[in-house]
């Protein structure tokens, strides 16, 4: 057995809204990861088992390495469906909002989701949830939306309706935002979980594969390159950047996705706790960090990224060349020294 997380009151909400909607949208976060589509995914199943009318709505399209999940391919994506999104969403009665905690997170979709009449929840682990939901099951301590909601529908007595394609969606979730149970990751009860899902008949070894030993030439080349030659270290204060320009990704062909992960390359070298990576888009610098510790990411980058997220991983955006994103980075570094020291 494991703890009871989420309060009772809200498993019993949420079982009644369930019970009482035909209708149900699932949305999850712009720029798609593994939890916001493993989270999603794991609950369209149950809801498919239960006869429900569901869909999930995403901002935009999936990574590829993604798409190996059932029922990935019917997931609507709003870049390239927005009428039959927004229709969606306006007959929907209940809505599922899975990690993220502000309607800023979903770009586009926030318009139709803010108007519609829709009761909403909201299932997401980071910090400081906005008020637009009915219910609110917001759990910064847990590692993954996944595991919450695989603790969801235990909670709601339907463990035996978990089926291996939800199995499947909320372990891809669970393994990609703990990068495959390296951080975030030592309570004993994710392993319970992981247990109870091995049973469901899942393939842990398989699902690895899948997501992460897809890459191509170019990406592999792209990292190399980034790695070998973009990447700066500040050895006094323990921090590590990596910036990719245009140019450099037109070179290596790049695709959506092929520069995740690489922010959490710096932090393989001894002795470096904080690493960030500037990676030029069409309108902004896209800003990735990840720390090690008490090194607070999400701060920095609520306070000079306009972004937001966890202690050790955090994103934002920066409108500026890639010359000032570096110059803000290397102000901030002596600013945040004293945290190296906890
Ligand atoms: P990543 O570096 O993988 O893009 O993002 C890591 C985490 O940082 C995400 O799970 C999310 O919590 C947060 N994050 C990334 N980008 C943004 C952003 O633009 N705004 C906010 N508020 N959070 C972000
Ligand atoms: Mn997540």
């Amino acid at each position: 057995m494991i703890n009871k997380i989420i309060p009772e009151d809200k498993i019993q909400k949420t079982k009644k809204l369930i019970e009482r909607s035909e209708n149900i949208v699932i949305t999850c976060h712009v720029s798609p990861d593994g939890d916001a589509i493993g989270a999603s995914l794991g609950l369209y199943h149950f809801l498919d088992s239960q006869d429900k009318n569901v869909n999930i709505v995403t901002p935009d399209l999936l990574p590829s390495n993604l798409l190996f999940l059932k029922g990935s391919r019917d997931v609507v994506v709003y870049t390239r469906y927005q009428e039959f999104a927004e229709e969606l969403i306006g007959n929907a009665d209940l809505i599922f909002c899975l990690d993220y905690n502000t309607l800023s997170r979903i770009d586009r979709v926030a318009k139709s989701v803010s108007i519609s009449s829709a009761k909403k929840i909201m299932i997401d682990h980071h910090l400081d949830p906005e008020n637009f939901c009915d219910i609110i099951i917001s759990h910064p301590e847990v590692a993954s939306t996944s595991e919450l909601v695989f603790r969801l529908i235990c909670r709601m007595g339907m463990f035996e309706e978990l089926n291996q394609c939800a199995s499947e969606a909320i372990y891809t979730g669970m393994m990609t935002d703990t990068g495959n149970f390296t951080y975030n990751s030592n309570k004993p009860e994710i392993y319970f979980i992981i247990a109870e899902l091995i049973k469901k008949g899942i393939n842990k070894d398989r699902i690895y594969n899948k997501v992460y030993n897809t890459n191509s030439v170019d990406k592999l080349k792209l990292n190399g390159y980034a790695i070998s030659q973009k990447m700066e270290i500040f050895p006094e204060y323990k921090a590590a950047v990596i910036t990719l320009t245009q140019e450099d990704l037109k070179h290596y062909d790049y695709q959506k996705g092929d520069s995740e992960g690489l922010v959490n390359v710096p932090l393989s070298i001894e002795g470096v706790i904080f690493s960030t990576f500037f990676r030029e888009d069409k309108d902004f610098i896209k800003v990735s960090m990840r720390s090690q510790g008490k090194f607070p990411v999400n701060k920095i980058a609520s306070d000079y990224f306009n972004g937001g997220g966890h202690l050790n991983a955090a994103g934002g955006e920066f409108y500026g060349t890639m010359d000032e994103a570096l110059c803000r980075f290397k102000e901030i570094l002596p600013v945040y020294a004293h945290y190296l020291n906890d």
